[in-house]
């Protein structure tokens, strides 16, 4: 068992492989300026950090699971990312986005440190914030 900063009853307790926690990182990181605000900018710099860390092979889940457990916002971002079935991941879009649309899922192509889902075609296509490069569509997988 492991410490939570967060009271483990009132909260829901998961224990996701380490390339679920990564996916979640890639993920949310669009998202972290809807949910910290001016935080944003120094939490996303550590998931970059933690992120370019786990390409090169280290192990940085637990990490991750504690940078995002800081915040509420991000910790129910990241429970309920993680609670939803394996097989329906990239079919359907995570929290926030409505079931409905029908959200593309978009990676960096460079090093695979971002995802990010467009809700509609008339919103333009991001950049990664490490690699400044468009995304592109994750059409394979
Ligand atoms: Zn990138």
């Amino acid at each position: 068992m492991t410490k939570d900063p967060i009271d483990p009853e009132s909260t829901p307790t998961f224990h996701p492989a380490p390339e679920e926690v990564l996916e979640c990182a890639r993920s949310i990181r669009p998202e972290l300026e809807e949910l910290l605000g001016s935080e944003a900018e120094q939490v996303d710099r550590n998931l970059a950090e933690l992120l370019a860390q786990a390409n090169k092979g280290q192990q940085v889940d637990d990490r991750i699971l504690d940078l995002l457990k800081q915040d509420e916002a991000t910790y129910y971002w990241m429970a309920e990312f993680l609670s939803q079935p394996q097989e329906s991941r990239g079919l359907q879009p995570p929290p926030g986005i409505p079931e409905t649309s029908s959200a593309k899922k978009y990676i960096c192509p460079i090093k695979n440190d971002c995802t990010w889902y467009r809700r509609s075609i008339e919103i333009p296509v991001r950049t990664c914030p490490t690699c400044n490069v468009l995304l592109v569509p994750a059409n394979e997988g």
